[in-house]
């Protein structure tokens, strides 16, 4: 999932400015960098008119060093695109994980996730996605969900998550079965995120 671009937005009074320790030219310089790199990290995370996008991921059954190698990679990937969630479909693994980064908890992630519990209560805001890149629908969901899974290392795990979490990850469970969130918005807002998405998916 994709990082809401308000949070990107800070004030920049004078005070702050003659606050900050770093050059212009360096500030600049380290801005192309984070840029850069949030290219790259793009390049390596499927864009929607990717198959795997669509395909529904099996369950992890080795919880080896292969599967901790993926977990470091989906989490380094996560940070440097400037997202809060990726699932391991969207880096072309067909199986059900993902990392996820809500709050100031940092980075988690869950292996076999399965919801066990879903609050009445919804809400309905826009959601932007790591592998749709140039859109953003308002998506319905739950404000509280419970998920049941596994640690990296096949131990059990239970997370209780509201507000944004709960967002995110029911955007990221919808992943490992292969649904994005231009299935879940509106027909209007589908329509035009699809105009914004098939122009880059025919020169693909
Ligand atoms: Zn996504």
């Amino acid at each position: 999932m994709a990082h809401d671009e308000h949070d990107h937005d800070h004030d920049h009074d004078d005070e702050h400015e003659h606050a900050h320790p770093h050059e212009p030219d360096e500030e600049a310089r380290e801005r192309a960098e984070t840029e850069a790199r949030r290219r790259l990290a793009l390049a390596q995370i499927r864009q929607y008119g990717d198959p795997a996008l669509r395909l529904i991921a099996h369950e992890v059954e080795d919880f080896d060093d292969d599967l901790r190698r993926l977990v470091d990679r989906m989490i380094m990937l996560m940070h440097e695109a400037q997202g809060v969630g990726l699932a391991a479909t969207q880096v072309g693994v067909l199986r059900r994980l993902f990392v996820f980064e809500a709050d100031e908890e940092g980075p988690r992630v869950i292996v076999n996730p399965v919801v066990v519990e879903r609050g009445e209560e919804t809400l309905t805001d826009d959601e932007g996605c790591l592998s749709l890149q140039g859109v953003k629908v308002p998506v319905e969901r739950s404000t509280r969900v419970v998920l049941e899974g596994k640690d990296p290392n096949g131990e059990d795990l239970r997370l209780e998550l509201d507000a944004y979490g709960s967002r995110v990850v029911q955007h990221e469970i919808d992943h490992l079965d292969g649904v994005l969130i231009i299935d879940r918005t509106d027909d209007e807002h589908r329509k035009e995120a699809l105009a914004t998405l098939r122009p880059r998916a025919v020169l693909r």
